[in-house]
């Protein structure tokens, strides 16, 4: 197993009523260190609860999480939040950054609160806002910046620790056309330059030729995987 994620015969059942909900039914899906694979699927059919399986926020029913060979379910809670900050980096759709902090702030505020000396963590994250394109709007705050510059801020947070995985839900459902492209050309372009294990759930399947695979989820299976066809652009 080289892949720097692998989900393998990964169930979930959540509790429902009386009885339990699956949903997750034996996936299997593997992510090598800079590949990027797009998630699509019609509404519930699983793929926010297999990147919270695959972010080690929740533990499968079943089956085995392994990020950069290690069994996640083999950890006790205490190394697996360390794993997670280690080594999973999280975008969700809504960028949740704090009112009060710079963009640079927001990057910063996880070392802050560990105690960690800030100084050398301040030019990493001047170095990524600056990957993001956002080395003018270093200093403002969210309601300063676009939909799509807090998006990209986001980004730039998740990259913080060096994620050797990275997990992003809808991450353009907020967006227009323009900057959603935009978001997912970036997210290209960031697994290319840090080798990370990219998966991203999406909607716009226009934007799947920028990415190296598909793989299409329907009642918590994951029903086909396929290369994109040639990029158009
Ligand atoms: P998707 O992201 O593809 O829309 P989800 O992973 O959110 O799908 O949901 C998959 C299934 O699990 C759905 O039937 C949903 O209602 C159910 N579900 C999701 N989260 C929970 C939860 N916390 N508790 C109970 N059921 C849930
Ligand atoms: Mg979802």
């Amino acid at each position: 197993m080289n892949s720097a994620l692998n989900l393998v015969n990964v169930s979930l059942e959540y509790p429902d009523g009386g009885s339990t909900l699956k949903a997750l039914d034996g996936v299997d899906m593997a992510v090598k260190q800079g590949e990027f694979l797009s998630l699509v699927g019609p509404s519930g059919s699983g793929k926010s609860s297999l990147l919270a399986v695959a972010a080690t926020l929740i533990n499968p029913t079943a089956g085995l999480v392994v990020i950069d060979g290690q069994d996640v379910s083999a950890l006790k809670e205490a190394e697996r939040t360390e794993l997670r900050r280690d080594k999973v980096g999280i975008i969700f759709q809504q960028p949740n950054l704090l009112p009060a902090l710079t963009a640079v702030e927001q990057l910063l505020i996880r070392e802050h609160l560990r105690g960690n000396a800030v100084k050398e963590a301040r030019r990493t994250a001047e170095d990524l806002l600056d990957v993001v394109g956002l080395t003018a709007a270093m200093l403002k705050r969210p309601h300063q910046l676009s939909g799509g510059q807090r998006q990209r801020v986001n980004i730039a947070r998740a990259l913080m620790g060096s994620p050797t995985v990275l997990l992003v839900d809808e991450p353009t459902a907020a967006l227009d056309h323009e900057r959603s492209e935009s978001i997912v050309r970036l997210l290209r372009r960031v697994t290319d330059e840090f080798r990370t294990a990219t998966v991203m759930v999406t909607h716009d399947t226009e934007f799947l030729p920028l990415t190296d695979a598909v793989a299409a989820m329907r009642d918590g299976r994951i029903s086909r995987a396929s290369v994109p066809s040639a990029q158009t652009s």
